[in-house]
C-alpha cells in the first residue's frame, strides 16, 4: 500500500495553532491579568465577614459578583483596611447590611471586562471546533499539491492547474489505458453520445493489486479530459461520527454537479461497499450501511440530462462489494489495472527515471529484467530508493549498482507482502502455463488461446492462460469435456514432464479437473458403465459455479464405488492424452516455455502462430 502518512498540510498546522494562541490569551485574560495588575487585597472567609457586619466593624461594602471587597471602620478617621471575601448565595445580605448602617454598592464593571468576557465566551467554543475539526481531519489530508474547496464538512479537492496528470505519466497498463481513453471522450464531448441517445456510464471500477496505478489513471483521467477531481477515500468514512459519512456523500455530489462535467474518484471503495449482508465491522457496521445506502441513491440519483459527472471507483478487493454496487447503472463497467509485464516495467522505470538522474551505465531494460511481480509504485520506490543510495555513496549521479542494491532491498520488503517469485518458480510457472496452451490449443471446445503469462494475476494465480471462447456456448459434448479436463491437466503433465516432480501450484486444476469430471458421470449420464443416471440430487447448472458441491442420491456402495472408478478414468485417461501431446511437442514447449520467460507475457497474433505448430499425437 502507498504510504499514508503525509506531512500535515501547512494551512491546518497554522489553523491548529491560531487556537493555541487564543486559548492562552483566554488563560491571561481570565486569571493571570486581574492577580497580577488588580491591588493585593487580603482575602478572609466570608463567615468572619458576616461576623464582623455584625459587631459593627465594617464601614462600606462594595459587592461584585466574584468578590465582595469591605473596609474595616478605623477609630480615628483614617483610611481603613480593605479585605475581600468569596460571596455565597446570601440573600438576606443587603437587609443585614442596612441594618447595620454599612455603606454598600455594586462594584464598578472590572478594568479589563469586555476582553476578558468577548474571550470568555468566544473562545471556549472555538477551542472545542478547532478540537472538533482535528478529529474530522484525522484520517489523512488529501493528496498533496490539491487544493481545498467547498464546505468545511466535506473534503473535496480539485486538482490544482498545476499539478496535472496525464496517460504520459502512466505506463504499463496499456489495456486500462485504453478503456478509460473512452471516459476521457465521454467527458469531452458528452454532446456527441447523448445526441444519439446513448447512456454515458456513470461509474468506472478500478480493479488491481495495490499500487499498480489506480488512483494515478483517475487522475490521468481528469487531467486528459481537463476537468475537475473530486477525491475522497472509502476509509476515511469508517473513521467517522454517525451520520457524517452519509450528509459527506451527498455533499460531494453536490459540489460535483455545480462543476460538471467532473469525475469523482472513491479510493478504496471496499471501505464502504463491503457486502451489506456480510457483518462483522463492530460498531461502524451501521454507518458503514448508511453511506454506502447514500452512495447508490446518489448514483441512481443524477440523471442523464445532468451535466455529465463520471464517478471512478478503485478497489483490490472486488469480490467483497456488495452487489447492489455494480449493478448497471452504477459500476457496471470494470477496468482491471495488472501488475505491469516486462515491457511495462521498463516503461514506468523509464517515467521515474526522469526525476533522478542517471548514470550512463544504467540500463533500464536490465533492471526491468530483475523486477518481475513488481507494481507501478514499487518501481517508484526503487528508483528512489537507488537515487538516496548514489547520493548516499557520494556519486553525481545514480548508477546500475545503486540499483542493483535498491533491487535487494525492495524485493526484501515485497517478499514479506506479496508474491515475487524466485527465478526457479519462475520457470516451473511458465512451463506449467505453456502446458495448458499446448495442450488446450489441440483440444475441441477449449476455446481460442489468447494470452499467458506469468505476472501473477491479482492475489490468487502465480500465472495464468487465458482462454477466449470463440461463440457462446450452451451445449457441450463429451469429447469437449475431455479435451477441458485435459487442458486443466496440461500445465500439471508439463511440470512432470520437464521437472520429473510435482508442485503445489496445480491444486486449482486438478479440483476444476475432478469436478468436471465426475459432473460427466453423476450429472450428464456420459459413463457407459453407469447409463444415462442423475446421480446427483436437483443438480444445478454446470456453468453456475456456485462452489456448492451437488449431494449425491442415496445409492448403493457399488454404485458409489463405480462412480469414483469412471470418475479416476477419465481423470487419468485425460492426464494420459495431455502426457502425450507435451511428450509430442517437446521442442515446442522449451522454445515458447523460454520465449515466455524472456518477456514475461505472449499474447496474440505472436501467440496463435506459435501455437498454430502444436501437432496432434499420434492416437495409440
Ligand atoms: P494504487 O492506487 O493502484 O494503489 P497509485 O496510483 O496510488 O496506486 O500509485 C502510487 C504511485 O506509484 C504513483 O503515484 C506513481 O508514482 C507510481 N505508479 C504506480 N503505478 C504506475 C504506473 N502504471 N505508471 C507509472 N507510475 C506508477
Ligand atoms: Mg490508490
Ligand atoms: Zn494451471
Amino acid at each position: 500500500m502507498p504510504i499514508k502518512n503525509q506531512p500535515t498540510p501547512p494551512r491546518f498546522r497554522l489553523f491548529n495553532n491560531i487556537f493555541l494562541i487564543l486559548g492562552a490569551l483566554f488563560l491571561v485574560a481570565n486569571f493571570i491579568l486581574p492577580s497580577i495588575l488588580g491591588p493585593q487585597i487580603p482575602g478572609v472567609p466570608y463567615s468572619l465577614f458576616i461576623h464582623q457586619v455584625q459587631e459593627g466593624e465594617v464601614a462600606r461594602v462594595q459587592v461584585g459578583q466574584n468578590q465582595i471587597r469591605f473596609q474595616l471602620k478605623t477609630g480615628d478617621d483614617q483610611v481603613g483596611q480593605v479585605f475581600s471575601t468569596t460571596p455565597i448565595f446570601d440573600l438576606s445580605l443587603p437587609n443585614l447590611l442596612e441594618e447595620k448602617g454599612v455603606e454598600f454598592a455594586a462594584a464598578p464593571p472590572p478594568q479589563n471586562g469586555w476582553l476578558t468576557s468577548l474571550l470568555g465566551w468566544v473562545i471556549p467554543p472555538l477551542i472545542f471546533v478547532g478540537i472538533w475539526q482535528f478529529f474530522v481531519r484525522r484520517g489523512g489530508g488529501g493528496p498533496q499539491g490539491m487544493l481545498s474547496i467547498g464546505k468545511s464538512k466535506a473534503k473535496v479537492y480539485v486538482e490544482g492547474e498545476a499539478a496535472k496528470t496525464t496517460f504520459a505519466d502512466v505506463a504499463g497498463v496499456e489495456e486500462a489505458k485504453a478503456e478509460l481513453v473512452e471516459i476521457v471522450d465521454f467527458l469531452k464531448t458528452p454532446g456527441r453520445y447523448t445526441q444519439i441517445g446513448a447512456r454515458i456510464p456513470k461509474g468506472v471500477l478500478l480493479v488491481g493489486p495495490p499500487g499498480t496505478g489506480k488512483t494515478l489513471l483517475a487522475k490521468a483521467v481528469a487531467g486528459e479530459a481537463g476537468v475537475p477531481f473530486f477525491s475522497i477515500s472509502g476509509s476515511e468514512f469508517v473513521e467517522m461520527f454517525v451520520g457524517v459519512g452519509s450528509s459527506r456523500v451527498r455533499d460531494l455530489f453536490e459540489q460535483a454537479q455545480k462543476q460538471a462535467p467532473c469525475i469523482v474518484f472513491i479510493d478504496e471503495l471496499d471501505a464502504i461497499g463491503k457486502s451489506r449482508s456480510s457483518s462483522g465491522f463492530y460498531g461502524g457496521n451501521d454507518e458503514r450501511e448508511q453511506t454506502l445506502n447514500q452512495l447508490l441513491s446518489e448514483m441512481d440519483g443524477f440523471a442523464v440530462e445532468d451535466a455529465t459527472v463520471i464517478v471512478l471507483a478503485a478497489t483490490n478487493r472486488p469480490e467483497i462489494l456488495d452487489p447492489a454496487l455494480l449493478r448497471p447503472g452504477r459500476f457496471d463497467r470494470q477496468v482491471l489495472v495488472d501488475r505491469p509485464a516486462l515491457s511495462g516495467r521498463e516503461a514506468i522505470l523509464n517515467i521515474h527515471a526522469q526525476k533522478v538522474k542517471l548514470g550512463e551505465d544504467v540500463d533500464l531494460r536490465a533492471i526491468a529484467t530483475r523486477t518481475p511481480g513488481f507494481a507501478g509504485a514499487d518501481l517508484a520506490n526503487l528508483v528512489n530508493e537507488a537515487a538516496l543510495l548514489a547520493a548516499r555513496n557520494g556519486r553525481q549521479a545514480v548508477a546500475q549498482a545503486d540499483f542493483a542494491e535498491a533491487i535487494e532491498r525492495v524485493v526484501a520488503g515485497l517478499e514479506k507482502k506479496s508474491r515475487v517469485l524466485n527465478e526457479k518458480e519462475k520457470k516451473i510457472v511458465a512451463y506449467h502455463e505453456v502446458g495448458h496452451a499446448l495442450v488446450g490449443s489441440l483440444m475441441p471446445g477449449s476455446g481460442r488461446i489468447e494470452k499467458i503469462s506469468i505476472v501473477s494475476r491479482g492475489m490468487a494465480a502465480l500465472g495464468y492462460t487465458l482462454q477466449l471462447p470463440t461463440e457462446d456456448r450452451f451445449l457441450m459434448d463429451e469429447a469437449e469435456l475431455r479435451g477441458q479436463i485435459a487442458t486443466l491437466l496440461g500445465g500439471r503433465s508439463a511440470e512432470e514432464i520437464v521437472f520429473n516432480s510435482i508442485t503445489t501450484g496445480a491444486s486449482n486444476d486438478l479440483q476444476r479437473a475432478t469436478d468436471l469430471a465426475e459432473q460427466m458421470v453423476t450429472t450428464f449420464g456420459m459413463s457407459k458403465i453407469l447409463g444415462p443416471l442423475a446421480y446427483q440430487q436437483g443438480a444445478r447448472p454446470m456453468f453456475l459455479n456456485d462452489g456448492m458441491p451437488n449431494a449425491r442420491r442415496s445409492m448403493s456402495e457399488e454404485t458409489a464405488q463405480a462412480i469414483d472408478r469412471e470418475v479416476k478414468d477419465i481423470v487419468e485417461t485425460a492426464h494420459q492424452h495431455a502426457l502425450d501431446t507435451l511428450n509430442h511437442n517437446r521442442d515446442l514447449l522449451e522454445t515458447i516455455t523460454m520465449q515466455l520467460l524472456e518477456t514475461e507475457a505472449i499474447e496474440g497474433d505472436k501467440l496463435h502462430h506459435l501455437l498454430s505448430q502444436v501437432q496432434a499425437a499420434p492416437a495409440l
